[in-house]
């Protein structure tokens, strides 16, 4: 079973959002651009609601800032060594027609660079350490998924066998979807 918040978990969240846009908003553009108001109609506990256009631009920015957030916490799922499938496993991304549950996780957390998608992060390997140019599960070799390994590392020697085993033998793919 997947474990998921109760729905008053969701709702204090959500008042926690809401909360932030206020206080943003009243930061930006001063106190009389939020006003309070019952939290449901006829309601007697009151809550601050920002103007409908400050508003408006202050979730935008949220909006970046948490997708900023997701990137980080996926470059610490990558550098720990999960692999993009488990990731996308993890956000309920389906498998579809045109692509994996792994190859979802990396377009949506990918940044966009000259038209190309990649993802950096660092390797954890103790005999790498550097920073890896990450193009996604759907690269066709381990030396092209992911670019600046040191010739020493460990974690990318095993990735590189996997890819030979599987190419060797298709019933023994193992490691599939890094
Ligand atoms: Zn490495």
């Amino acid at each position: 079973m997947i474990p998921t918040p109760t729905d008053r978990a969701w709702s204090e969240a959500r008042h926690h959002i809401q909360t932030a846009v206020a206080h943003l908003v009243t930061d930006a553009y001063g106190s009389q651009a939020v006003t309070w108001q019952p939290v449901f109609p006829g309601a007697a506990s009151r809550q601050q609601v920002a103007d409908p256009l400050p508003g408006l631009w202050t979730i935008k920015y949220l909006d970046a800032l948490i997708k900023s957030e997701a990137r980080r916490y996926a470059r610490r799922a990558r550098e720990t060594g999960h692999p993009w499938a488990r990731i996308g496993a993890m956000l309920r991304l389906p498998d579809g027609a045109d692509h994996t549950t792994g190859q979802a996780a990396f377009v949506y957390l990918a940044d966009n660079v000259f038209g190309e998608q990649s993802f950096t992060w660092c390797c954890s390997d103790r005999h790498c350490g550097q920073l890896i140019h990450d193009y996604g599960p759907g690269a066709d070799h381990p030396d092209e998924a992911e670019r600046g390994h040191a010739s020493g590392c460990a974690r990318h020697a095993e990735d590189l066998a996997a890819w030979a085993r599987a190419e060797n033998g298709p019933d023994q793919i193992d490691g599939q979807g890094r």
